[in-house]
């Protein structure tokens, strides 16, 4: 079966995410995606609590600060931890069960992991829909994903609901479960789609963080 899945999202369990998880299976729902991996900064509860306590499909994982840029890791059964080295965070992700995503890795502003992109990851996120410059940065990632022999994938990094599912993968899986998605991954039955999130709905994320600023005072 073909599943439909925005593979970097982030809750309010990141702290610089809007995202709850009512607003998560709202904009989900409405994005049409049959799945949603909650990926949020150096931390592994929240997506766990938010994958039981939900009805909508949800592959916890998290992204986790490498000494050497950001890595998303899904399906680990123990947190990672932050500050490792890029191969070490791969090998930890591994060891936990996990898939290590190479998200980002040519943007500006954000750690990003350039040439510390090797073979041993499980996949690339060639389309990351806030990645800026967008063009340069999906171009990069597809000659880094075709040079290592990679599986290719997407999604958001949402931190605002109507961000949800700009970028999102098709995974050709067995069925609709974490694991048939993690392997399905792995094993690169996976395509990347998407487009850029629109300038007017990052300024509005960012409103949105200014009021809930003032609001907590
Ligand atoms: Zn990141
Ligand atoms: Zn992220």
């Amino acid at each position: 079966m073909q599943i439909k899945a925005d593979l970097h999202v982030h809750t309010t369990y990141s702290k610089d995410s809007l995202i709850t998880p009512k607003d998560l299976v709202y904009y989900a729902n409405k994005k049409g995606l049959d799945a949603v991996a909650v990926t949020d900064h150096n931390q592994l509860e929240g997506a766990y609590k938010i994958a039981k306590e939900t009805d909508f499909p949800v592959i916890p994982g998290m992204e986790v600060s490498s000494s050497e840029g950001h890595i998303v890791a899904l399906n680990v059964n123990e947190l990672i931890p932050r500050g490792l080295t890029a191969a070490e965070t791969v090998m930890r992700i591994h060891r936990a069960g996990g898939v290590a995503i190479a998200c980002h890795p040519f943007v500006l502003f954000k750690g990003c992991l350039k040439d510390k992109v090797c073979s041993t990851f499980d996949a690339i996120e060639i389309i990351n829909a806030r990645a800026f410059p967008f063009k340069r940065s999906v171009k990069k990632a597809t000659e880094t994903a075709e040079r290592l022999k990679l599986p290719r994938v997407a999604g958001t990094d949402a931190h605002y609901g109507p961000q949800i599912g700009y970028g999102y993968t098709k995974i050709e899986a067995s069925e609709l479960s974490v694991e048939a998605i993690a392997k399905a991954i792995v094993e690169g039955h996976c395509q990347p789609f998407g487009k850029a999130v629109p300038v007017t709905l990052n300024l509005e994320m960012e409103l949105q963080r200014v009021k809930r600023m003032i609001k907590k005072g």
